[in-house]
């Protein structure tokens, strides 16, 4: 192989050409060496590829800066890729600079599916617990209004080119999408004043989303067809909703258990009581046994969080506390003092008083 010459050279542009005429450059001669031009012409095929392959190196801001650092040496892995391959799939490789690419802004175009919508959605436990609808107003990119376009004259609207089909190179011999339209088989013939050079409007819309009962923050729900056109047309993209879960103020989330505080009075923790809490709506009836100590830990099972990926239900973890007043009437004093030595006050806890640390241990394990 000869010594390899200079991509700057061989693209013909200065060392601080921009990407600009970087492009063009490669523009010019891809179209003077393309194969359709030079049937059986050895030499411009090598000259097509050379200029390909400088392309490929200083259109790419990091293989560039690597080339100007290090020169041939930087590029050896992809050096002589271009050698072995067929000009057409090169060209293929390259058609969005020839193409309508441009003209819509996208640099690999021939997409014809939109981008996807992403939002948030703030969710509370209420949501969680049951499950719910919410709606939700998004802002999606949609085909302008009075856009109208034709059917490609390139392709004939199919998006893609055969081999006998008329490009600025002459005829093609080999299929591929149609550089042209982007694959989209249609152009625009009007483009309504004040809408972007993709073709494309935002519109208001509004989305009613199903919370899975369970739904976890940071979960994503995905809508197929619910995100942006493509400019040109085409598959819609998809809308993304991920979850953005709401501390609750009383009950705290732990998987799919939920905690609550709950707090009793001494008499109502030495006599027994019922106490209702609020639970969604609706009440939960919680029987306080006589003799209920500070920090016991009340199971109810079942009455948690779904688990968002099976029929499991989570449980209901109520922490007891007695609630000790801060001041007393003298009444209160006097009788407070009065049991103060009365052996039936002395703590003297056994087996069934766990400890804060062992109840801890328990519910974790
Ligand atoms: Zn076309």
């Amino acid at each position: 192989m000869a010594a390899k010459r200079d991509y700057y050279e061989v693209l013909g542009v200065s060392r601080n050409a921009s990407a600009e005429e970087i492009k063009k450059a490669y523009r010019k001669l891809a179209i003077k060496y393309h194969p359709d031009k030079n049937p059986n012409n050895k030499e411009a095929e090598e000259k097509f590829k050379e200029a390909s392959e400088a392309y490929e190196v200083l259109s790419d801001p990091d293989k560039r800066s690597k080339y100007d650092r290090f020169g041939h040496a930087a590029t050896s892995s992809t050096g002589g890729q271009y050698a072995d391959m067929d000009p057409y799939d090169i060209f293929d490789r390259f058609k969005d600079i020839f193409g309508f690419g441009d003209d819509f802004g996208s640099s690999n175009g021939r997409k014809s599916r939109g981008s996807n919508l992403r939002v948030k959605i703030k969710v509370n436990l209420e949501d969680i617990i049951n499950g719910s609808e919410k709606k939700i107003k998004i802002k999606r990119s949609v085909l302008a209004k009075g856009i109208e376009f034709s059917t490609c004259r390139i392709c004939n609207g199919t998006g893609r080119v055969h081999k006998v089909q008329n490009t600025i190179f002459g005829a093609m011999r080999v299929e591929s999408v149609c550089s042209y339209c982007n694959g989209s088989g249609k152009v625009v013939t009007n483009m309504p004043p004040g809408v972007g050079p993709d073709g494309l409007e935002k519109v208001e819309d509004t989305i009613s989303i199903q919370i899975p009962a369970g739904a976890v923050g940071g979960m994503q729900l995905q809508m197929r067809g619910k995100g942006n056109e493509p400019p040109g047309g085409g598959t819609l993209g998809d809308l993304i909703i991920v979850i953005d879960e709401i501390e609750h103020e009383q009950f705290k989330r732990e998987g799919i258990n939920l905690h609550y505080d709950l707090y009793i009075s001494i008499p109502d923790a030495v006599i027994g009581t019922q106490v209702d809490i609020p639970y969604f709506g609706s009440k939960l009836r919680v029987k306080i046994d006589p003799g209920t100590q500070s920090g016991k830990i009340l199971r109810l099972k079942g009455k948690g969080i779904p688990d968002v990926n099976g029929y499991e239900r989570g449980d209901l973890l109520i922490h007891v506390n007695v609630w000790i007043p801060k001041k007393l009437t003298q009444e209160q004093q006097r009788i407070m003092q009065a049991w103060a030595n009365d052996p039936n006050f002395k703590p003297s806890p056994d087996q069934s008083d766990k400890s804060f640390f062992e109840k801890v241990k328990e519910m974790f394990s």
